[in-house]
């Protein structure tokens, strides 16, 4: 497994590798099992005669000013360690430096999917990912990237930037890996105390019983799902602020229409100063 740290290592890796199919995998480090399952649908798809690269880099630009970039976990070697444990060829671990010159004055900005749901509480945050995702594809020249679900609006926006920008890039979801009582694996998981940890499930139990309202009780109402886990979440999680619960058009992220094929709810909850995320699909 090759360790890269800069941009001339990295093209030159690229060059030497021309022509092998490539899958990459953007991650900020602190890896846990979801990351290790993304790399291990990346080995998949790349078969053994491609490459897997995974990008380690806590990206300042979708950071806002009170938020935890300075305390976000930072974990180089065991990272490496999960990386060649599950099939990674390559690793671009990058320092801010190298990836964001002083005096950079381009950047993209997303002006529609990222208005709601996280977007709305983390104004600027988007448009960081959208710009770190461009320039490590750019940078890692690959063919097929993967991306967890877990973040819903993350992937129909790196989706849309693919199309809008013309990226010659398959993008693939993958489901979110969880702790057996159910809490999405995150690497912000390790904010909280015991008490905290032990109310952080209700997220997914609420979930779980709005998409058994939806789908075997019928209910189709989304404010009548939106209440059902606000109150589950005041019950059972008294520790819990809730930052939103979105009942969306998985393709639009807006309200769901006629139109409407997929339905999701997305919910952020903080958890003391860590903000959780999850969703599910109502099919
Ligand atoms: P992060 O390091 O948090 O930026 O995440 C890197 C990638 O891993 C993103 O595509 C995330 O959606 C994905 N990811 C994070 N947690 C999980 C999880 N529990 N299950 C599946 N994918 C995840």
């Amino acid at each position: 497994m090759n360790v890269i740290n800069n941009i001339r290592q990295l093209r030159s890796w690229s060059s030497i590798n021309r022509g092998t199919r490539c899958v990459f995998v953007p991650t900020m480090g602190a890896l846990h099992e979801g990351h290790a399952a993304l790399i291990r649908a990346a080995r998949e798809l790349a078969g053994q005669s491609g490459n897997v690269v995974v990008s380690i880099f806590v990206n300042p630009l979708q950071f806002g000013p009170n938020e935890d970039f300075s305390k976000y976990p930072r974990t180089l070697v065991e990272d490496l360690a999960i990386c060649r444990d599950n099939g990674a060829d390559a690793i671009f671990a990058p320092k801010a430096e190298e990836l964001y010159l002083p005096d950079r004055s381009i950047q993209l900005f997303e002006t529609s999917l990222s208005k709601t749901l996280c977007g709305a509480s983390r104004p600027g945050h988007f448009d960081g990912v959208c710009t770190v995702v461009a320039k490590l594809f750019n940078l890692v020249q690959c063919d097929e990237a993967v991306f967890g679900k877990k973040d819903y609006q993350q992937l129909a926006i790196i989706r849309r930037m693919v199309r809008d920008l013309d990226y010659n890039i398959i993008i693939h979801g993958i489901d979110t890996i969880r702790e057996p009582d159910g809490l999405a694996m995150s690497s912000r998981n390790r904010y909280l105390n015991a008490d905290e940890r032990a109310q952080a499930p209700v997220l997914r139990a609420a979930l779980v019983k709005a998409r058994e309202a939806y789908i075997k009780g019928g209910e189709r109402d989304g404010k009548m799902l939106r209440q059902m886990i606000l109150d589950q979440i005041a019950a059972e999680a008294p520790l819990g602020r809730v930052d939103y619960i979105e009942v969306v058009d998985a393709a639009t992220l807006q309200t769901p229409t006629e139109a409407t094929q997929l339905v999701a709810i997305a919910v952020a909850v903080f958890f003391g100063s860590a903000r959780l995320i999850d969703n599910i699909e109502l099919k």
